[in-house]
């Protein structure tokens, strides 16, 4: 009994990480020019999650090479860990940023993906996983996490998107807002970069 409760403990942990493969994958097939930006407001903790493709932030999504490459990346960087600047809500929110959380994730970051492939082509030089590799590896995109803490949420009335005025790539973002009370969803595009919350938090 006991050596079968531990292969089924082992199967649950074996299979979190291919969760977060799959989570990958998806963002593979982002479209250039739509991120999507995830506000949940619970008390007086904001917590955003942005997720935007390579090409929208920097302008490209291989990996950076050369030093001009390097530098935009450095600089997207920075400014992302900047999210009042980005997304600027009202001061009477009296929101600070406790905590900023940037990734940039590759779709072609498969480490073991590759170690199958090399195995794989010992065996069998028909194998075309390498051409799907390749596809997958020229979409990085990025995600980045925030912990606000507003002492007056109530106060969130509207966001105004500079993110649009720092991303020259970025068209659109599909906002949803979680309160406590609603679940909304928003479209806020560089024509309209304004997010009227009013009533909403
Ligand atoms: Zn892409």
């Amino acid at each position: 009994m006991k050596a079968s409760t531990l292969v089924v403990v082992l199967s649950v942990a074996a299979a979190a990480p291919s969760f977060a493969h799959e989570e990958h994958r998806e963002l593979g097939a982002h479209v250039h020019g739509h991120g999507t930006l995830n506000i949940a407001v619970e008390k007086t903790r904001v917590s955003i999650e942005l997720e935007a493709p390579g090409m929208d932030i920097v302008g490209f999504e291989h990996s950076a090479e050369s030093a001009e490459q390097k530098a935009a990346l450095a600089k997207a960087k920075a400014q992302l860990t900047d999210p009042l600047a980005l997304f600027k809500i009202p001061a009477a929110a009296e929101c600070k940023l406790s905590d900023a959380k940037v990734e940039l994730e590759s779709g072609g970051e498969h480490a073991h993906g590759k170690d199958e492939k090399a195995d794989a082509h010992d065996h069998d030089h028909g194998d075309k996983d390498g051409h799907d590799h390749d596809g997958k590896s020229a979409h990085n995109a990025f995600h980045v996490t925030y912990a606000l803490e507003c002492a007056k949420p109530e106060n969130i009335t509207s966001i105004a998107f500079d993110y649009f005025k720092a991303f020259a790539g970025a068209k659109e973002l599909d906002v949803s807002v979680v309160t406590e009370k609603a679940q909304n969803k928003f479209e806020v595009t560089r024509e309209k970069p304004v997010l009227d919350l009013a009533g909403a938090i």
